[in-house]
């Protein structure tokens, strides 16, 4: 069959497609769920990039070099590593996908001492690993943008790619969740006596989570700017010190917020 001639528009949609590779490293692998379902939506992100690399999703494993390099997951195994220098090294753009990759994840939570002592625990003393504690891609590798939420949100997701394709800079959200949550009117879960992380969370996710009647856990990461001491104060006075360093360290251990907090931490 005769393959029909691209008209002049689709000659130059192809000679602008932005060439895009996905790396994951040591994660669940939910953020690049978010990007398979973009795909299945948006015809306009298909006809303008190309992905040249996916291991999860296709059998295309270019070398680059690379438009953008989304990364997904913590740097944890030497392959992890490597990967993540590499991406940098032939990429124009770096992108983290997840709080895995901007923050560490909940996986780094555990410092170096806890990390051995639980290999130790799971797989046994005589066994031996070069893998290390988990830390953000940003440890390694200087990054360009960071999508945030454990799982990214995919609106987020759709205006990055869209601002990178049409050569703009991202808007970063610079609200706290609360915002979000109540333009959404939802009864807050803080006056209640739940410990909501909203006040202290960098926005953007349209806060999921208070709005189906869960507390924000701050997986979109330390909002710049947020009174972290004020919560810190307010929640040990209601919850304790122990349960409140627990829950600022669950997705905030990797970030200077949390350094600045509790300075003695490792
Ligand atoms: S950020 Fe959350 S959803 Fe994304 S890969 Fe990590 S654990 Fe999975
Ligand atoms: S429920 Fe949480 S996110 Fe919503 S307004 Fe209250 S503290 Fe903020
Ligand atoms: S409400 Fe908090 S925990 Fe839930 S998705 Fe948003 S930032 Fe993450």
């Amino acid at each position: 069959m005769k393959s029909k001639k691209p008209t002049k528009n689709e000659k130059n949609i192809n000679s602008q497609r932005l060439k895009v590779a996905i790396f994951d490293l040591t994660d669940c692998e939910g953020c690049e769920l978010v990007l398979i379902n973009l795909r299945e939506k948006l015809a306009l992100l298909n006809e303008q990039t190309d992905i040249a690399n996916w291991r999860f999703a296709f059998d295309n494993h270019n070398l680059g070099p690379f438009d953008v390099s989304f990364i997904e997951g913590s740097p944890t195994a030497e392959k992890d590593i490597e990967i993540t220098k590499q991406a940098r090294a032939v990429s124009k753009y770096v992108v983290t996908l997840g709080s895995c990759a901007e923050l560490g994840g909940i996986q780094a939570t555990l410092n170096n001492n806890e990390w051995e002592e639980g290999i130790k625990e799971v797989y046994g003393n005589s066994y031996k690993t070069k893998n290390k504690a988990p830390k953000p891609v940003s440890y390694y590798i200087d990054v360009d943008y960071h999508l945030p939420g454990c799982p990214i949100n995919q609106n987020e997701l759709a205006q990055l790619i869209t601002s990178i394709i049409s050569e703009k800079k991202p808007t970063e959200y610079r609200s706290p969740v609360c915002l979000e949550c109540k333009a959404r009117e939802n009864t807050c879960l803080f006056l209640e006596g739940e410990p909501c992380l909203g006040p202290i969370t960098k926005g953007g996710c349209e806060a999921v989570c208070p709005s189906r009647g869960l507390r924000c856990w701050g997986c979109f990461g330390p909002l710049s700017g947020g009174n972290h001491k004020a919560l810190k104060r307010n929640f040990e006075k209601q919850f304790g010190k122990d349960k409140t360093k627990e829950l600022l360290k669950t997705f905030f251990s990797q970030t200077n917020e949390f350094k600045e907090l509790y300075p003695k931490e490792k």
